[in-house]
C-alpha cells in the first residue's frame, strides 16, 4: 500500500494527531478482496492485522483525527470531529486515492464522552452495507475489513469491540465547512482553503476562483441529488442524515441505524432515536436539500448568494430526473433525458400508484420489483400479479403501465435488463443480526455467506435463494438505535 499525506500536509489546523489504542487479541471477522485491490493490498496477513488493530504503527503513516461540526437533527453542534475514527493517510490506488481510516480505534481529542470504540454488531453492519451499496452501484465509502476482539464495550448491554477499516475517496463532510464558517477567526480563509483542497483533489476540471467555486458547488448539489435519488430507488433509508454525515463527494457515508425497506412503507423510520421521523424514508430528498442549504450558508464567503441559490434550484430537477430514469429501468420503460413537466408528472404518478399499491397490500419492495424480470409487458403479468392480494387493483394499474411501455420486441433481452436493474438480494437487518450472533459464537460462515450474497445482488444464486424470503415476523422492519 502506497500512502500519501496530502490532507495532513496541506491542512494543518484541520485535524489533530492521535494514535490508535490497540485492540487486544485481534482477529479477522471480514475481509473484502475488492476493496483491498483498490488500495493495493493482497492478503489479510498478520502484518495488516496488527496495523489495522492499532497494535503496530505503520511507519509511513501520519495518524490523525479530523475536526468538523454539523447540524444534528436540525440543531447546530459547534464541535464534533472524528471521535472514534483515526485516518492513516491516502492510499494511492490505480483508480484514485482512498483515505484509510480505523473506525473504533479508541479515543481521540474529539471523543468527549464516548469511548472511541465500535461494537462488532455495528462494525459488521458498516462493512456489509458498504459492500452491498457498492454492488448496487450506489456511491459509497468502502470497507476493507472488520477486526474483532473480546474487548468489552458497553452500549445498552455489554458487547465486544471491533474496528472497521474504512476507505473513503474523502472523509470531508458538509460539517467540515460549517466548522470553519462558524469558527472564531479567519473564517473566510479557512473555508476557502478547504474548498481549494477539495477542488484540487477531486474536481481538477474546476479552477480555484469565483467561476470554479460556483461550478464546484453546482456539482456538489448534483451529486447529492443523484445519490439520494438512488437511495429512494433502491429503498435505502440512511437514518441519520446530519450534515456531519454528508460526504462532500456525494457518497453514502457514516452508517448507523440504516435499513433497506422490507415491506414498502413510505414513512418508514429506521432510527429508533428519531421518533419524529425527521429522517424517515420519504423525508430523505427534502433533507438532502436542507443539508445543502447548510453547506451553502457555509460557502457564502466564497460564492455569491445568487450563485448558491441558482445551484440549489437545480437540486430537485436533478433528483427527479435521475429517480425517474432509474425507476423506469426497474419497471421497464425508457425515460428520455429531456422530459416535459407533464411527462414527468405522469411518470411520477404511475410509479407513485404502484408504490401505493405495495404499501396498501403490505408487499415486499425488493421482491415485488424483482418480478418485473418475469413478466411480459405485452401480455403475461402472472409472476407480478400473483404477489398482490387485491388483483383487481393491480389489473387497473397494469393497464396504465402497458400504455406506458413501448412494444417489446426482444422479450428475453427486456427481462434480462429488468434482472440487472432489480436486485434479488438486499441487506436485511435481521440477516445481519443473525450472522453477527453466529460470528460472535465463533462461526464466521454466516457472515461470509452474507458477504458473498451481497456482492452479487442481481444474480439468482439459487443455493442461497432463501435469503430473498420475506423476513420472519420478528425480523420485519427491524429498527436500530443510534448507539453503535
Ligand atoms: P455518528 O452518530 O456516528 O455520526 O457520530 C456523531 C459524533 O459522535 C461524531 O463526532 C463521532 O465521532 C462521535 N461518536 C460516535 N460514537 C462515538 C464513540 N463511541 N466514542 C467517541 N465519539 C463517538
Ligand atoms: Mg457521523
Ligand atoms: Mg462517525
Amino acid at each position: 500500500m502506497k500512502l500519501k499525506q496530502d490532507f495532513f500536509e496541506q491542512l494543518t489546523g484541520y485535524y489533530q494527531q492521535v494514535m490508535p489504542t490497540p485492540l487486544p487479541a485481534p482477529h479477522w471477522l471480514l475481509w473484502s478482496d475488492e476493496a483491498a485491490k483498490l488500495v493495493g493490498i493482497d492478503q489479510p496477513n498478520d502484518h495488516w492485522l496488527q496495523v489495522f488493530s492499532g497494535n503496530q504503527r505503520l511507519p509511513q503513516a501520519q495518524y490523525y483525527a479530523q475536526v468538523y461540526s454539523g447540524h444534528q437533527f436540525g440543531g447546530y453542534s459547534p464541535r464534533l470531529g472524528d471521535g472514534r475514527s483515526i485516518i492513516l493517510g491516502e492510499a494511492v490506488g490505480a483508480q484514485g486515492s482512498w483515505d484509510v481510516a480505523l473506525k473504533g480505534a479508541g479515543p481521540t481529542p474529539f471523543s468527549r464522552h464516548g469511548d472511541g470504540r465500535a461494537v462488532t454488531r455495528s462494525a459488521v453492519r458498516e462493512f456489509l452495507i458498504s459492500e452491498a451499496l457498492a454492488a448496487l452501484n450506489i456511491p459509497t465509502t468502502r470497507a476493507l475489513a472488520v477486526i474483532g476482539s473480546d474487548l468489552p464495550v458497553w452500549r445498552e448491554t455489554l458487547e465486544k469491540g471491533a474496528i472497521t477499516v474504512r476507505l473513503a475517496r474523502s472523509h470531508i463532510r458538509f460539517g467540515h465547512f460549517e466548522y470553519f464558517y462558524y469558527g472564531d477567526e479567519h473564517r473566510s480563509e479557512k473555508v476557502q482553503r478547504l474548498a481549494d483542497f477539495v477542488i484540487q483533489q477531486h474536481f481538477p476540471q474546476f479552477s480555484c476562483d469565483n467561476a470554479g467555486y460556483k461550478a464546484w458547488f453546482a456539482e456538489v448539489v448534483a451529486s447529492t441529488a443523484r445519490l439520494i435519488a438512488k437511495w429512494q430507488v433502491f429503498g435505502f433509508a440512511h437514518g441519520v442524515m446530519n450534515t456531519d454525515n454528508m460526504s462532500i463527494l456525494g457518497d453514502s457515508f457514516d452508517f448507523g441505524p440504516f435499513s433497506f425497506l422490507d415491506t414498502y412503507q413510505e414513512d418508514f423510520i429506521c432510527n429508533h432515536s428519531d421518533p419524529e421521523g425527521r429522517y424517515a424514508f420519504s423525508q430523505q430528498p427534502g433533507i438532502g436539500l436542507w443539508n445543502l442549504q447548510c453547506l451553502a450558508q457555509a460557502l457564502t464567503p466564497i460564492i455569491s448568494s445568487d450563485d448558491l441559490l441558482a445551484a440549489l434550484r437545480q437540486y430537485q430537477p436533478t433528483l427527479v430526473q435521475h429517480y425517474l430514469q432509474l425507476m423506469g429501468a426497474r419497471l421497464g420503460f425508457a425515460v428520455p433525458a429531456e422530459q416535459t413537466e407533464a411527462e414527468q408528472q405522469q411518470d411520477l404518478q404511475l410509479i407513485g400508484e404502484f408504490t401505493q399499491l405495495l404499501e396498501q397490500q403490505k408487499l415486499d419492495y425488493t421482491n415485488t420489483l424483482r418480478q418485473f424480470a418475469h413478466v411480459s409487458p405485452d401480455g403475461n403479468s402472472a409472476a407480478l400479479r400473483d404477489e398482490f392480494v387485491d388483483v383487481v387493483k393491480f389489473d387497473g394499474w397494469w393497464q396504465q403501465y402497458q400504455q406506458r411501455v413501448s412494444k417489446v420486441s426482444e422479450l428475453d433481452a427486456w427481462q434480462q435488463a429488468r434482472r440487472l436493474a432489480n436486485p434479488k438480494y438486499i441487506l436485511r437487518n435481521y440477516q445481519a443480526q443473525q450472522a453477527t450472533e453466529q460470528a460472535l459464537a465463533g462461526d464466521l460462515s454466516g457472515l461470509q455467506t452474507l458477504h458473498q450474497l451481497l456482492k452479487n445482488p442481481f444474480d439468482e444464486q439459487p443455493a442461497l435463494a432463501h435469503y430473498a424470503d420475506r423476513p420472519p415476523q420478528w425480523g420485519e422492519g427491524l429498527i436500530m438505535s443510534c448507539s453503535s
